[in-house]
């Protein structure tokens, strides 16, 4: 830490030199110092987008996801603990791009060429498309340091999101429990000039990321997911180019809660159910759920239940064994019901594992050309 006079107020303070832009805390102007000439310049493209939430409210929003979530909502206050409430105001750079992307690839044919020469199945395609984003890019150096801010994005389309940069205006709207009124402002509408007040209360953490970096990042994360957007189109793509039109970029505080929370199931599951600790992440105007991991999830107890007839099938079978013959038909029971269960359970799974991956192109081909601007 060390002293500098603010160059709006002139009023001195502590400043960590790692951050790239200082804020004081008097009058809440934002600087940028260089560190060699010791020259001082006021930011002023600094926002931030008020908290409106308190822990009051935030566990009331919780406890309201997790009754939705319930298959039985009346049990989800007795089974679910909530352990932990923590909100904080953290740096995003916003860049404000439109991507113009042409691709080309080859893709095949429904009905199977006549010819029999090689790749003859094949038609070659091409497209080009365009979007516009205000894409934020976390101005953090450790984007883990917030449980949930390293894969904030959530496309609609099936692709892999391998980049923590998120577009602000769809990622900050999602999960909400509350239906929109009519004519809200954004998240982004609602910004203000940085003043430390608009926090509420939630502790403001540094800027340290610097802005050639942050528009780096953004173009990449971009380029990345519009390269698997462009992947959908082709069985085979050959060629994706993109061209940027970067309109400008702001600094903005946004506000993020981070909840813990336990789930203890009420019947007798709980003595075969080990607590783990859940987390969700709500953003600070509507309380807005923006990523959630589920407690139980009804395949768990399926599963449970296979393990449990299981072992009662196996019991009655020795019981039948060195006893009486009666208990192979109840141990027969427990088997067939312990198989069904086993057998669901998988069935659920493998239709997760078939949501979470990714769809055939040529099946997401019609949708994707839908979509297109
Ligand atoms: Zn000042």
């Amino acid at each position: 830490m060390h002293e500098l006079t603010c160059p709006a107020c002139g009023s001195p303070s502590q400043y960590n030199f790692r951050d790239f832009v200082m804020m004081c805390p008097f009058c809440s102007a934002s600087f940028r110092l260089d560190i060699e000439t010791g020259r001082k310049e006021l930011f002023g493209d600094h926002y931030i987008i008020p908290n409106t939430i308190d822990p009051v409210r935030l566990k009331e929003h919780v406890t309201e996801w997790l009754k939705r979530l319930h298959h039985k909502p009346g049990l989800a206050e007795k089974e679910f603990v909530i352990l932990d409430i923590r909100g904080t105001s953290i740096p995003f750079w916003i860049v404000s791009l439109e991507i113009h992307t042409v691709w080309k690839g080859v893709i095949q044919r429904s009905k199977r060429a006549t010819d029999a020469k090689l790749g003859a199945d094949y038609l070659t395609e091409s497209g080009t498309f365009r979007r516009a984003y205000r894409w934020a890019v976390n101005a953090r150096s450790n984007i883990c340091e917030n449980w949930g801010m390293a894969r904030l994005h959530e496309p609609k389309e099936p692709v892999n999101v391998v980049w923590d940069g998120f577009p602000l205006d769809s990622t900050y709207s999602r999960g909400r429990l509350t239906p929109e009124a009519e004519g809200e402002k954004s998240a982004y509408e609602r910004r203000e000039f940085f003043e430390f007040k608009y926090a509420n209360g939630l502790p403001i953490l540094g800027c340290q990321i610097q802005e050639d970096e942050a528009l780096r990042r953004a173009k990449t994360h971009v380029e990345w997911y519009h390269y698997n957007i462009a992947q959908m189109h082709a069985d085979y793509l050959m060629d994706c180019r993109h061209e940027f039109d970067i309109a400008g970029m702001q600094l903005i505080h946004m506000p993020f809660w981070h909840a813990t929370y336990a789930y203890r199931p009420a019947n007798f599951l709980r003595h075969f159910y080990r607590t783990v600790e859940k987390h969700v992440i709500i953003e600070g105007i509507n309380g807005g759920i923006l990523k959630g991991e589920l407690g139980i999830i009804h395949r768990d107890k399926v599963q449970i239940n296979a393990v449990v007839t299981g072992g009662a099938a196996i019991l009655f079978f020795l019981l039948g064994a060195v006893w009486t013959p009666m208990f192979f038909l109840v141990a027969l029971f427990f088997g067939v019901v312990s198989g069904l269960s086993a057998y669901t359970a998988m069935i659920k799974l493998e239709e997760r594992k078939r949501h979470v991956n990714h769809v055939t192109p040529a099946a997401s081909n019609a949708k994707m050309k839908a979509q297109d601007l």
